[in-house]
């Protein structure tokens, strides 16, 4: 006698499940059924027809459907500089003249976190890291908006107004703040909804944290436990007054301290001599690959070179865009440029994009595939825009012509966050609006007239 049919919370089908799991399975008129958050069942919509009963049914027809894409490297609040510092910088912390982090107040930080959020799940981004001033403002974003993420503090003791003139000028007072603002943090949003947001600790970068205060930072991770996120080698500036300071480069630098491990993921690593390339890979850390942010400021990271030497390699965006298939493309691009040939294809970074990211973080018993017993964090993208088709292998047209704009559902820990391509959970229209004023008043205090 056929088994009785199983009661779940969600079943989600779809014309093509790519499920990215250890078999690389696809499943043409598949469907998943979620339980407490849970993916319990993964096969044809037949199947899982006579296995499960429920109430809700997200019909996947004319969907594709993945797991949820992992950002390893974030700051929300600096949506504030898109559009503006890609053409006279490349940080604000960096670069006198447009609005700085310390101008910020909180409810400025939730206003363009919210913003960023919205943009990142807008484009399938479940899982977020985001480190900035007012951490607390991000966590309340992410966890307003229903998105998965690890949220810190932009921990670092040189004087922000001295370091936009190129001066370093370390300081207890800021060090002690920014170490008490992650503990606040901690404190409050670590392990909310039943563990969606997670916190960490997150250095800013070697020459804007003295050794003490890295020293410090190393303690307090160690006692916490999760990732420890940072900026490395990302620019010229960088690695000269990290020498200037220790006689060290700076992944030299972090290795002495103790922070280069498997759980160190550090942006950019640019500026990289040979030697630091082999300690960057024996260390089995992860460079967190921002290909559009390097480009842009007319650098390539040796990807290729540190993921031969042992180094984990996964994506993010670093607030330029949401759009991590657009991320995966300019991966590709930039090292087919630097090593002059096909070196990378779109499985490959479509797996930095999940799996890889997952690992990262330590998740990938959680999250960046679709497998029995993780959660359920899916993405289902329009099989019907021109940019999917003709669909062959499915990798190849996702990665190197699909965009973000092709998603039109998201679905984090089991709860659909994102239907037709709308917040469920949030006003982004409201959103929008809100992180427009914001901007608008800080770049007056700037000195420019924003035509918006
Ligand atoms: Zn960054």
């Amino acid at each position: 006698m056929a088994k009785q049919p199983q009661p779940c919370d969600l079943l989600v089908t779809g014309d093509l499940i790519l499920t990215l799991d250890a078999a690389d399975r696809v499943l043409h008129g598949g469907a998943i059924a979620v339980a407490d958050r849970t993916i319990v069942d993964i096969g044809t919509a037949d199947e899982l027809g006579r296995r499960w009963t429920t109430a809700k049914t997200i019909d996947g027809k004319g969907r594709i459907v993945m797991p949820g894409l992992v950002n390893v490297h974030n700051h929300t609040p600096l949506m504030i500089t898109r559009g503006m510092i890609e053409d006279i910088g490349f940080a604000p912390m960096y670069t006198p003249g447009i609005p700085q982090g310390h101008w910020l107040r909180e409810e400025d930080a939730y206003a363009l976190s919210s913003l960023g959020m919205y943009e990142l799940l807008r484009a399938g981004c479940t899982t977020v890291v985001d480190f900035y001033r007012y951490p607390g403002a991000c966590a309340r974003a992410a966890a307003e908006l229903g998105v998965r993420a690890v949220i810190a503090g932009r921990v670092h003791d040189a004087e922000p107004a001295a370091l936009a003139t190129g001066r370093y000028d370390h300081s207890r007072a800021i060090g002690e703040a920014s170490l008490k603002e992650n503990a606040e943090l901690i404190a409050r949003w670590n392990g909310h909804d039943g563990g969606r947001i997670r916190c960490d600790w997150a250095p800013h970068a070697p020459d804007t944290c003295s050794d003490d205060l890295l020293r410090e930072v190393k303690k307090l991770a160690d006692a916490h436990g999760g990732n420890v996120h940072t900026h490395l080698s990302q620019l010229p500036l960088e690695v000269e007054a990290v020498r200037a300071r220790t006689g060290l480069t700076p992944p030299q630098l972090m290795d002495k301290l103790g922070l280069l491990d498997d759980r160190l993921i550090a942006a950019h690593c640019i500026h990289l001599e040979r030697s630091d390339i082999e300690l960057c890979g024996k260390s089995r850390m992860t460079v967190a690959h921002a290909p559009i942010g390097n480009a842009k400021g007319g650098r390539i990271a040796p990807i290729m070179e540190l993921r031969e030497a042992g180094a984990r390699i996964a994506l993010c965006t670093d607030t330029f865009s949401g759009d991590l298939i657009e991320a995966m493309r300019w991966a590709i691009a930039m090292q087919r440029i630097n090593r002059q040939g096909n070196v990378l294809d779109a499985r490959t970074v479509l797996d930095w994009g999940t799996r890889e990211g997952a690992a990262a973080l330590g998740m990938d018993d959680k999250i960046g595939s679709l497998d029995v017993g993780k959660r359920a964090d899916i993405v289902l993208l329009d099989n019907r825009s021109p940019s999917l088709a003709p669909l062959i292998d499915g990798y190849g047209v996702l990665v190197h012509s699909a965009s973000g704009h092709d998603v039109d559902t998201v679905i984090v820990d089991g709860r659909v966050v994102l239907s037709d391509g709308r917040l469920t959970m949030a006003d982004g229209d409201a959103i929008v609006a809100r992180a427009q004023a914001v901007a608008s008043a800080l770049w007056q205090r700037a000195g420019r007239q924003p035509i918006g």
